[in-house]
């Protein structure tokens, strides 16, 4: 680390100046690293806060010399265990970044089925190692997590100045519910569709019921989400136990409630 851009403040130990900060992707669709080279209203303003010195999607450079790591991805093979390790062997701060690498994401669905059949069903007669799905930090400690499938860019960029001026990262405690309602959305309850907006962690501005869509948890559950309260919510308005454990199960986050919920209903799939 070049100690001529050290200043005297820190942030989780690592010294506070423009971050030399690295992207990368464990198993993903890279949806979310996409959201920030997305963001071109905003892009300069970011790379004026950060030095990106590693980020496959955008630069041909590579460097392992970085304050801050975002790794996208859940780990779901023996090499990227060992690539997981050695970013954090490098990293200050390691943040694990989108759903898929706080909990699993949409990958961990395939923690569900058997290995065999999962790799006989998706690679055929072109098998490749594989095992089941884990979160980051079940292999490394992760020191933020930038929820989201994708990530909200606008929310990245905060937590990063945020980060780059030494405060403190504070995620949203209120639910999803919350904006929805700033937002003066028709609650889709209403109009007949499900919703995980009551026990679901805010911060995306109810990205999906702003545009008639029920939410499906990606950002894993709000501070005191009452589980209980929204499966009662659901069966009253209509739907079976089935369409709760499908959405309560897709991204990861609400993965002990609905491993309960599961027993509860005597499921075996
Ligand atoms: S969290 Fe969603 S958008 Fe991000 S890498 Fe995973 S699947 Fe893609
Ligand atoms: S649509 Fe969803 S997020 Fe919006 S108020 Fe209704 S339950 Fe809450
Ligand atoms: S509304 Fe729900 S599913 Fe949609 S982005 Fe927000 S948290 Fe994710």
């Amino acid at each position: 680390m070049d100690s001529g851009r050290q200043q005297s403040r820190t942030y989780l130990g690592v010294p506070l100046f423009r971050p030399r900060v690295g992207f990368f992707e464990l198993s993903s669709c890279e949806g979310c690293q996409l959201q920030l080279l997305n963001n071109e209203a905003t892009l300069l303003d970011f790379l004026s806060l950060v030095e990106v010195v590693n980020f496959r999607e955008a630069m041909k450079e590579r460097s392992e010399d970085y304050e801050i790591a975002f790794v996208e991805g859940s780990v779901t093979r023996e090499d990227e265990i060992e690539r997981l390790r050695k970013i954090r062997e490098n990293a200050g701060i390691l943040v694990a970044f989108g759903s898929c690498a706080c909990f699993g994401g949409v990958n961990q669905l395939k923690n569900r089925f058997s290995l065999d059949w999962v790799k006989n069903e998706v690679y055929g007669n072109s098998p490749i190692k594989t095992d089941f799905v884990r979160p980051l930090e079940a292999v490394v400690k992760v020191d933020l997590k930038i929820f989201g499938c994708p990530v909200k860019k606008e929310e990245v960029e905060k937590i990063i100045t945020h980060i780059a001026l030494g405060q403190e990262v504070v995620h949203h405690k209120y639910p999803v519910c919350m904006e929805c309602k700033a937002n003066e959305n028709v609650c889709l309850f209403d109009i007949g569709e499900p919703c995980l907006g009551p026990v679901t962690r805010g911060g995306c501005d109810s990205w999906c019921p702003t545009n008639r869509a029920g939410c499906w948890g990606c950002r894993g559950p709000a501070e005191d989400a009452n589980l209980e309260q929204m499966e009662k919510i659901m069966k009253e308005n209509g739907f079976s136990p089935d369409t709760i454990l499908d959405r309560i199960e897709c991204f990861g986050g609400f993965s002990v409630y609905a491993e309960k919920l599961r027993k509860d209903l005597g499921d075996s799939r």
